[in-house]
């Protein structure tokens, strides 16, 4: 494909058509899957629910501009709000802007404090997008590798390591007024932190008067089990970022914001043409209002817990894999040897799986899944590894 630049390395399939967990590929072949689009199509393909609310939103109005006031812009805030105890939203197209905007936040938070140099701090194996703060903030150096220079203000920590958090607090000078971090790292290998390690952060955030600044993109909108991952430690970040799951592949982005993060943009700080329009918020708000309908939050700790036992069992005497993890329905298998291979032999088998972290096996399947769908790809996915590792 001369015509597109060649930064994807593609699989050989491309898909013409879905249905809740299927997609069928062009020569009409269907296919489970287990990926989600990337922890984005959590309604799994072609929920009717999401189709109508496009088609209706589609023959009324698509894009006004934020220079008016937008309906549905305001309702799928209030329903955010509502679901997350968070104050505020501003509204953009993805998840790296959604950072953009949360950096931004911090960036204005020390300046106001007369800070010289505000500085964020961020964690060893992170990913939090692809422009340039938001790569600056992704701890893959194979990611950041030729983009220098990158942007000033960062330092990174160990990720679940909160002595190193400490340690920064005592240090005179550093200038610090945020932390940036993933409940659970996805793209760096489904890394699962300390029970406590929100509960840890927020606290010396508290401390130091730093804001906690919770990357949401693929641990929100239900993904964990609740509609937030910090939901599951009882506490609330001063910032939060949502894109993936949102829109169910409509693209949307929010960055949420709370107390002393609540009043800093003003007039002009901050914008975006197509952010917020009144599409894109018809159709995220209508995915909330889904998930709701259709009681899906209990239903992804079902799953995930059908995927654990049925994971643990078919791999317990497999000596390759090291360990499972997961929270709700972001799962990890990792191995002991790099197996991106495993994402061709799934294809081959009509199973879409990810690879991260070299070695680290990832299912984000959608919350539609029957438990026959679960235990189809557990089968699949066990038998695969197995043959692999032998
Ligand atoms: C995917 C992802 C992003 C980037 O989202 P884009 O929409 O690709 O810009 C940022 N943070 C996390 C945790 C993600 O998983």
């Amino acid at each position: 494909m001369p015509s597109l630049m060649s930064n994807y390395s593609r699989l050989p399939v491309s898909f013409v058509r879905g249905e809740g967990a299927c997609l069928w590929d062009t020569e009409g072949a269907r296919y489970l899957d287990a990926l989600s689009g990337i922890a984005v199509c959590g309604l799994g393909h072609a929920h009717p629910a999401i189709t109508r609310a496009i088609c209706e939103q589609a023959s009324q109005l698509l894009h006004t501009s934020n220079v008016y006031g937008i309906a549905n812009q305001q309702a799928l805030a209030d329903k955010l709000v509502q679901l997350s105890g968070m104050e505020n939203v501003f509204f953009c197209n993805s998840g790296t802007e959604a950072n953009e905007a949360a950096i931004k936040l911090a960036r204005l938070y020390g300046n106001q404090r007369g800070i010289s140099v505000p500085t964020i701090v961020v964690m060893e194996g992170a990913f939090h997008g692809r422009t340039l703060a938001a790569l600056t903030a992704t701890g893959n150096r194979k990611a950041q590798a030729g983009f220098a220079p990158l942007v000033e203000g960062f330092i990174r920590i160990p990720y679940n390591d909160i002595d190193a958090l400490h340690t920064l607090a005592t240090q005179q000078g550093n200038n610090i007024v945020a932390v940036l971090v993933e409940p659970v790292q996805g793209e760096g290998g489904v890394v699962i932190p300390a029970a406590d390690y929100l509960n840890q952060i927020r606290s010396i955030c508290d401390q130091n008067e730093w804001l906690m600044m919770l990357d949401e993109i693929q641990t929100g909108i239900g993904r964990t089990g609740k509609w937030f991952a910090f939901q599951h430690n009882g506490i609330l970040p001063d910032v939060m970022t949502l894109a993936k799951g949102l829109g169910n592949g409509i693209p949307v982005g929010a960055c949420l914001a709370r107390g002393k993060a609540a009043g800093l943009f003003q007039a002009g700080s901050h914008g975006s043409t197509f952010g917020g329009n009144p599409f894109a918020c018809k159709v995220a708000l209508t995915v909330l209002e889904t998930i709701e309908n259709e009681n899906l939050l209990p239903r992804v700790q079902a799953l995930s817990a059908r995927f654990m036992q049925g994971l643990q069992t078919a791999l317990a005497d497999v000596a390759a894999v090291k360990v499972i993890r997961n929270h709700g329905l972001l799962i990890g298998i990792e191995l002991d040897r790099p197996c991106g291979e495993l994402v061709k032999l799934a294809l081959a088998e009509h199973l879409l799986i990810n690879v991260t972290a070299e070695k680290v096996i990832r299912l984000l399947p959608p919350f539609i899944l029957s438990d026959a769908q679960v235990d189809e790809i557990v089968d699949t996915l066990s038998r695969l590894i197995k043959n692999f590792t032998h």
